[in-house]
């Protein structure tokens, strides 16, 4: 078995330490192939292939692209060109998109009574601002004890905070990785099963299924791998780490069976 990590997030996003303080992390850990995967940003990628580089740990070049169709849908991109034009300015729109959600949803908690402003929000996030920054100015102006308590109590369906997810649909998220020539993989399956649409998503440019994840029972795990070797997709682990203090997958690195590695080294390290 070997630990890789493919999913990991910076400061650049919602993850709590740098992009350089992630790749030391991961190789604390002896991970053997480290990817960081920001939501709708590659702007950590280049710090942490430079701090991975010095760790001699293999890195992969990624990002998250939240999708409009659910608000746990993502697209895991990797061995993208951080510095491909058109795929940067699709990354831009997002994060666009990302800012005017947040707006709304501020407006949203103060009709309800709860005194935030954009500023608040501003003020939590060093990267991407994202509902989880939202969550941070929550606790930090004492509406909520925790991201988690910030969520249940605000952000979520029902709740006065919560708005729609506003990204690019999965079929164009699909293309714009594609033609940025990286490999688009369903990033955590396990939690949108219900929304599981393989054989469209194929033919669309999906490349692989995030077959290892914390949350993933056993069962969901073979059932992904049986997916992926059906389709041809490869099978990819990722922790979804955030760093210290953010309550989730504090844990980095999945172990995986050999021959699985083998195969992720040779499609994504080139
Ligand atoms: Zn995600
Ligand atoms: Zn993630």
């Amino acid at each position: 078995m070997r630990l890789v990590d493919l999913h990991t997030h910076s400061n650049r996003s919602d993850g709590t330490l740098s992009p350089a303080q992630v790749a030391h992390a991961a190789a604390e850990r002896k991970v053997e192939l480290f990817a960081l995967a920001d939501h709708d940003t590659v702007d950590g990628c280049e710090a942490a292939r430079k701090a991975a580089e010095g760790l001699k740990l293999p890195f992969v070049n990624a990002v998250e692209v939240s999708t409009n169709e659910d608000d746990h849908l993502h697209i895991l991109a990797y061995g993208i060109n951080p510095a491909d034009k058109t795929f940067v300015s699709f990354l831009d729109q997002m994060r666009a998109r990302r800012v005017e959600r947040i707006v709304s949803i501020v407006r949203g908690l103060k009709e309800s009574g709860v005194g935030l402003d954009e500023n608040d929000v501003a003020h939590e996030a060093a990267g991407v601002r994202g509902r989880a920054h939202v969550a941070d100015a929550l606790v930090t102006r004492g509406f909520a004890t925790t991201r988690q308590d910030a969520f249940r109590k605000f952000l979520v369906p029902g709740k006065p905070g919560y708005r729609p997810p506003v990204g690019a649909s999965a079929a164009q998220a699909l293309s714009a990785i594609r033609a940025a020539g990286g490999i688009p993989v369903l990033a955590h399956p396990g939690v949108v099963r219900d929304k599981w649409n393989f054989p469209e998503w194929v033919s669309a440019g999906l490349g692989g299924v995030e077959a290892y994840y914390p949350s993933h029972s056993v069962e969901i795990t073979r059932e992904l791998l049986a997916i992926a070797s059906r389709y041809g997709l490869v099978a990819t682990a990722g922790s979804d780490y955030h760093g210290p203090k953010t309550g989730i997958s504090k844990t980095l690195g999945l172990r995986i069976p050999d021959e699985d590695y083998e195969i992720l080294r040779r499609r994504l390290l080139n």
